[in-house]
């Protein structure tokens, strides 16, 4: 069995779970109105050139990027990212500290049961209804996938608790394949940058998806999560040190 991966958590405070939903919405909105607006004005397009640049920087800088989400296998990776919704890394990770050593397949979650399993979990927003996601999920796995996460997008998205989002990070992270998972940073770096302008997550999925080479795909993910997690966030960018400061076409960055 694989070893828990331990992974450098980030300092800020895990939001309130309202709050955070709040503000993400309300800058997702705003963020999204641009591509939305027929008439608003999209930035000038990247070059294939520029975006071969971007990401020969992050590979320069991060050769290996990883997620934060610790976990020790693609099942209790599936958990971690449903626990994950709309909660930060770092408060996810401080509850599967505790219970993914007792319960790191669907039959330890089973045997488990959701009460115990509310316990572990009642630090992260929205606490009873991923309990019942992951009890349902664990029951699925078991009844048609023997017990194994499956590798397929649309098994995935079948999965209680699971979407896309869910899905391509499964797919990425446990089977090596070429995803574009958009959370909150990469919908923000995507819509910023004008690399892939979009108002809902799915286009700017689909957006980045078509301007990154094939060759940084599989990393691709981590860098844009990354940039936005502590280089472009949201309410004050720290462009003064972003590697990509000299192709970004937002208007507001501050060099
Ligand atoms: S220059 Fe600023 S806004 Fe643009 S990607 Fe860098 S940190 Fe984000």
């Amino acid at each position: 069995m694989a070893k828990i991966t331990r992974r450098r958590s980030s300092k800020a405070k895990p939001e309130a779970p309202k709050r955070a939903k709040k503000s993400r919405k309300a800058r997702a909105a705003k963020l999204g109105a641009a591509a939305k607006k027929p008439s608003a004005k999209l930035p000038k397009p990247w070059t294939p050139a520029e975006v071969r640049e971007a990401f020969t920087r992050f590979q320069k800088a991060n050769p290996e990027p990883r997620g934060e989400l610790e976990h020790l296998n693609p099942y209790t990776l599936l958990v971690a990212v449903v626990l994950s919704a709309q909660a930060t890394d770092a408060g996810v990770n401080k509850a599967t500290r505790e219970l993914f050593p007792v319960a790191d397949t669907p039959q330890k979650m089973l045997a488990l049961g959701e009460d115990r399993l509310r316990d572990y979990i009642k630090t992260i927003g929205l606490y009873r209804n991923k309990a019942k996601n992951v009890i349902a999920l664990s029951e699925k796995l078991i009844a048609e996938f023997g017990g194994e996460v499956p590798r397929t997008r649309a098994e995935l998205e079948s999965l209680p608790g699971a979407g896309r989002k869910t899905a391509n990070v499964v797919l990425n992270m446990a089977f090596g394949e070429s995803t574009m998972a958009v959370d909150t940073h990469v919908f923000r770096v995507g819509n910023r940058t004008g690399l892939a302008p979009g108002a809902t997550p799915l286009e700017v999925e689909l957006g980045l998806e078509r301007v990154i080479p094939p060759e940084f795909m599989l990393h691709a993910h981590h860098w844009l999560i990354l940039h936005g997690r502590y280089t472009c966030l949201a309410r004050k960018p720290r462009c003064d040190v972003c590697l990509i400061n000299d192709l970004c076409r937002w208007p507001e960055k501050t060099v």
